[in-house]
């Protein structure tokens, strides 16, 4: 019986493919074609200063020459800037978001200066000088044009939203904790969202159901779930999988000089049998 599947692949184009994206895309792939489902490609380009055109047309390559195909033209996350926009306004509205224009010096500095800087899973977290500000000071610096990115205000955040659940195909049922990650960025100075809002916004838009990508991601997935709560969006079903490691247990991705699918093409590397010594890696758990 055909579900009612949809997964994607979500590369940033900030540079050529490893073997680690071809692991990730194929699992979404396999999922989706497994169920009968349909399996979706977004470029999540909303990075201009690490983002190239020509890395772009280098990922669509590396996926081609793994035989993988996809439904739908991909879509570019750098076109649906007003759909974030429009997201950040509705958490805005609620009292959600806040401004903030600290530079990464006067953060550095304030967790240096403090006693016990609470630390999430990607370090410490923002120390929450901005948080407090008074409307009139925000509005006046706002109004001067002083550069500012927007932060979820997330203990109030968290105590409106209310349990979060959430199901990993591996680790199975999972309260979200997004308190642990602190005030995440919701925009950049440098770009109007940012990567939680843009996957999460999109996810939905895209109407995902299976939201397939490294295991090295399962974190920022509790701030995906208390920001479909607080957008009422739906809730996909996750797959974090295990991530690729070298021969010495040092992950592909990390390791430098990891070899791209465009060098092992132009050595000559069969894509057909490489795909299948990846897909003989790990099975992933269906729903
Ligand atoms: N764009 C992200 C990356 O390349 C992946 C996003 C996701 O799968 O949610 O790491």
């Amino acid at each position: 019986m055909a579900m009612h599947v949809i997964s994607r692949f979500a590369p940033s184009p900030t540079g050529r493919l490893h073997l680690g994206h071809a692991f990730s895309a194929l699992l979404a792939h396999d999922l989706a074609r497994a169920l009968g489902g349909r399996f979706l490609l977004r470029i999540e380009d909303i990075d201009p200063g690490r983002c190239r055109p020509e890395h772009v047309t280098g990922i669509i390559e590396d996926l081609r020459w793994l035989g993988l195909d996809w439904d739908e033209e991909p879509v570019f996350q750098s076109q649906r800037l007003p759909l974030y926009a429009q997201a950040l306004e509705r958490l805005k509205a609620r009292g959600f978001a806040y401004p903030c224009f600290c530079t990464r010096a006067r953060i550095a500095a304030e967790i240096t200066a403090s006693i016990a800087a609470p630390h999430g899973p990607d370090g410490p977290l923002y120390p929450g000088i901005c948080r407090t500000l008074g409307e009139e000071e925000r509005a006046r610096r706002i109004a001067a044009g002083e550069a500012h990115a927007w932060r979820l205000d997330s203990a109030k955040a968290v105590a409106l939203a209310g349990p979060l659940p959430w199901h990993d195909a591996a680790a199975g049922p999972v309260a979200a904790d997004p308190a642990a990650h602190g005030d995440v960025v919701l925009a950049r100075k440098d770009a109007p969202t940012s990567y939680h809002l843009a996957v999460t916004v999109d996810d939905a838009a895209q109407g995902v159901t299976d939201v397939v990508r490294g295991q090295d991601l399962f974190a920022a997935t509790h701030v995906h779930r208390l920001l479909q709560a607080l957008l009422g969006l739906p809730v996909p079903r996750y797959h974090h999988h295990a991530l690729l490691l070298d021969d010495k247990g040092e992950r592909l991705a990390k390791r430098a000089g990891s070899p791209t699918l465009a060098s092992m093409r132009a050595e000559g590397v069969d894509p057909a049998g490489l795909v299948e010594r990846l897909r003989a890696q790990r099975p992933l758990a269906f729903p």
